[in-house]
């Protein structure tokens, strides 16, 4: 993922690599996404949480 060129429409802000927490079928993960520095809005682009999602899917499947 190219850090720097997601910028907050709301702030005119540069967004940053933050860590969030997720929850997901009871299980926690870290993952680090893009956050505003000023308004705290967590950019997730869809493709990247189907992605993650579509993972936890197939290994909790496969056990
Ligand atoms: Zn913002």
């Amino acid at each position: 993922m190219a850090i720097g060129k997601f910028i907050c429409h709301k702030c005119d802000k540069k967004l940053e690599p933050e860590n969030i927490v997720l929850e997901y079928l009871g299980r926690r993960m870290t993952h680090q996404f893009l956050s505003c520095p000023e308004c705290k809005l967590i950019y997730i682009p869809e493709e990247i949480v189907e992605g993650k999602i579509h993972q936890v899917e197939i290994a909790l499947e496969d056990k």
